[in-house]
């Protein structure tokens, strides 16, 4: 059972302008809604495709996600307005930062409209939300500039290697190292910079890709990029997680250490998951993200939209609450606010901070359900 917390209201904050819509929930502006482990609702994660133009073997392994395999049909994904309507509604409970993902989210057709209908949306305050896109840059080059237009304001890139057999391999589908640095290029050109690049460190796969792709980044881009690891996770059931397949951050650190001398960086966000680092010489920023080895559950306060729009708490979730099944029955803002906050305050995932090495695999047993996969809650 978890502790029972309860939500108070901190009388310090500036009240909202005069002419702030207030909340659906009927909840004051500016209230924080705060889960069973008192953390708040800050971050939506919204993934609009499952589908992939890439077979990452640690996230669609081309043996499970093949021709046979069933992607949702059109008529499931949620559309733009249903999800325009809900991150309003989220943004009202106090979301700040949105990032559409997938899948491969520049995958869904016209994207650029639904980058525009939530860059109008404000929080309670009346602030613009913060609005980011995850992408494996395949399509970026031709993308950047409309998404720019349309209002986003920053990307994220994966890469996880800078030697092009050793990305290609990953990929799974050929794709070249040089495509992926020309979407890098064009988002810089476009002004959604600094752009943040991602790379999931695979033992004995591209675990000596770490300096090279530092180097080759800092060396095109400066501090332009951000570069950041992400040890290997055990998200959902089928991409044959090891714990020996995971290159602890700290690792990964001493291997940055041949480069350069590091310094640490404070955090520059609430629930922000990475331990920043900068080079002293270079200036380039570095991210640790460790999520096997220093789980960050305590300060997560991230919500995450399925394609279908299911409502998942943890990025290892066994199960959604059905929005989509509200918005399509005909509710109200109200209601459907009202559910957020329902769902939002018994949340008491922390699934990493529970994970040991020896009791992965125990657990999974132990809940007897597949975890849902990444493409499809968003990464
Ligand atoms: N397709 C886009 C991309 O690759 O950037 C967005 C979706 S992808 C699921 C989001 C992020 O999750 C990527 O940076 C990807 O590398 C990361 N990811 C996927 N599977 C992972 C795993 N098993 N462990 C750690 N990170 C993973
Ligand atoms: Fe696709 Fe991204 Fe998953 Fe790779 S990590 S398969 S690019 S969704
Ligand atoms: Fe958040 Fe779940 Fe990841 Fe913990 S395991 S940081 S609660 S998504």
């Amino acid at each position: 059972m978890g502790e029972k917390i309860i939500a108070i209201t901190d009388l310090r904050r500036t009240p909202a302008p005069a002419g702030a819509r207030p909340p659906a929930s009927g909840l004051a502006a500016g209230d924080a809604r705060l889960d069973l482990l008192g953390r708040h609702l800050g971050d939506l994660r919204i993934s609009v495709t499952d589908r992939c133009n890439f077979r990452c073997r640690y996230c669609m392994p081309r043996e499970v996600f093949d021709t046979r395999h069933a992607f949702l049909p059109h008529a499931a994904l949620l559309s733009f307005e249903e999800i325009a309507r809900l991150a309003r509604l989220f943004a009202d409970a106090g979301v700040a930062k949105l990032r559409l993902t997938g899948g491969e989210p520049l995958l869904r057709k016209n994207l650029e409209h639904l980058v525009a209908m939530l860059a109008e949306l404000r929080t309670p305050a009346g602030a613009p939300l913060d609005l980011a896109l995850t992408t494996n840059g395949s399509l970026l080059a031709r993308k950047a500039r409309s998404l720019k237009a349309a209002g986003l304001r920053r990307v994220t890139v994966s890469l996880d290697a800078i030697d092009d057999d050793v990305f290609r391999a990953m990929n799974d589908v050929g794709f070249a190292v040089e495509d992926v640095l020309e979407g890098i290029d064009a988002a810089l050109a476009a002004g959604l910079g600094p752009v943040k690049v991602n790379m999931v460190v695979k033992k004995g796969t591209n675990d000596r890709q770490v300096v090279p792709l530092a180097r080759a980044l800092a060396a095109r881009y400066g501090d332009g990029v951000v570069l950041r690891f992400i040890e290997f996770m055990d998200v959902g059931s089928t991409n044959g997680w090891r714990l020996d397949d995971v290159l602890p951050s700290q690792d990964v650190l001493a291997q940055l250490r041949e480069i350069g001398e590091l310094e640490p960086l404070e955090a520059n966000a609430d629930g922000e998951t990475a331990q920043r680092w900068r080079f002293r010489d270079g200036g380039q920023e570095i991210g640790l993200i460790s999520s096997v080895t220093r789980a960050f559950c305590g300060s997560c306060t991230r919500a995450r939209l399925s394609t279908d729009g299911q409502l998942f708490l943890c990025l290892f979730g066994t199960h959604g609450h059905d929005l989509r099944a509200l918005l399509r029955g005909g509710a109200s803002d109200a209601d459907i606010a009202a559910t957020i906050d329902q769902v939002w305050a018994g949340r008491g995932d922390r699934y990493s901070a529970l994970r040991s090495a020896a009791t992965a695999a125990a657990h999974e047993r132990a809940a007897g359900e597949r975890r849902v996969e990444m493409h499809y809650i968003g990464g």
